[in-house]
């Protein structure tokens, strides 16, 4: 029988709703055999989910979610099977999480401006791990009333020309390549079919990324279309890159996400768990 591989998750570490134990035993009742762990910008929950693993008879792969800015575009970029220990990849980290603090003042500052009060000291209440993210904001929006559900506070709120948007000032691609290969581990663009960037400018993203020693494109995702699977997997083909899935799962509040559960990849993927 084949293994069932999810590799993206969040735990409370970083934006998602559970604990990096409880994610874990999530993962194991979902069905799930080999889970990577991938906060935002921060390894700090993959001790805990290791020792849970270790538990609940299946494997963590320990992983993270870089934050990355590219030609005018954020863009994720997954490190999977990282050494967590690693002092050049805790300090890349650590620079991205300070200007999360910051940046997250400079949110709360521009939403009170809106008239919108108490958002930051809100968000950091419901950001109880390492960072404070626009989903904690978007969680907090919610909950007073200010927009529907998370996806209208992002609509409305939180990107490009809407009254809490801060511009991202992330990690260099060549900073975060450098970074994940130094801690030994395998980096993977996340979710690709996301960037709202031309065919050509995700082409010219991929083959830099490639030529920096990336291996993966994220070709399954929670958030990919059924159509974007067969496009993203051409791609991977064409750029001689692994195909990994994951469901990016964040939290039970969304139920259209759900641990594992991932279809197959596209036939002629070379998956990445191949190389683990
Ligand atoms: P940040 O890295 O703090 O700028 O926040 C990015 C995170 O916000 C993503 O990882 C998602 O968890 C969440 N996010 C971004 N856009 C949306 C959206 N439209 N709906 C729901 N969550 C979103
Ligand atoms: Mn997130
Ligand atoms: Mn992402
Ligand atoms: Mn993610």
């Amino acid at each position: 029988m084949s293994l069932q591989y999810d590799l993206h998750s969040h735990s409370t570490v970083s934006d998602g709703t559970l604990r990096p134990a409880e994610l874990v035993a999530l993962a194991a009742a979902s069905g799930v055999d080999v889970l990577a762990l991938t906060d935002h910008d921060n390894v700090s929950g993959v001790a805990e989910a290791g020792a849970a693993a270790r538990e609940q008879g299946i494997r963590v792969i320990p992983g993270v979610e870089i934050s990355v800015n590219w030609n005018g575009h954020t863009v994720h970029i997954l490190g999977l099977q990282i050494d967590p220990e690693n002092a050049a990849l805790l300090q890349g980290l650590q620079g991205l999480c300070e200007y999360r603090r910051w940046r997250a003042q400079e949110i709360g500052r521009k939403l009170e401006k809106k008239g919108i009060s108490g958002a930051y000291e809100g968000a950091c209440a419901l950001a109880t791990g390492a960072l404070v993210g626009r989903l904690h904001f978007a969680r907090f929006l919610v909950q007073h009333g200010h927009a529907r559900d998370v996806k209208d506070v992002f609509r409305n709120y939180l990107v490009t020309g809407k009254p809490g948007y801060v511009r991202g000032e992330w990690a260099p691609l060549e900073d975060a390549m450098g970074w994940i290969l130094g801690a030994g581990g395998l980096a993977v663009i996340a979710h690709p079919a996301r960037y709202k960037m031309t065919r050509g400018k995700l082409r010219r993203l991929i083959g830099e990324f490639r030529g920096l020693g990336g291996r993966g494109l994220e070709v399954v995702s929670g958030s990919h279309s059924r159509d974007e699977y067969f496009t993203m997997a051409r791609h991977a083909q064409d750029f001689g890159l692994l195909a990994s899935a994951g469901s990016d799962y964040h939290s039970p509040d969304n139920p259209w996400i759900s641990l594992g559960n991932l279809p197959e990849l596209p036939p002629g993927c070379d998956p990445v768990w191949s190389s683990f």
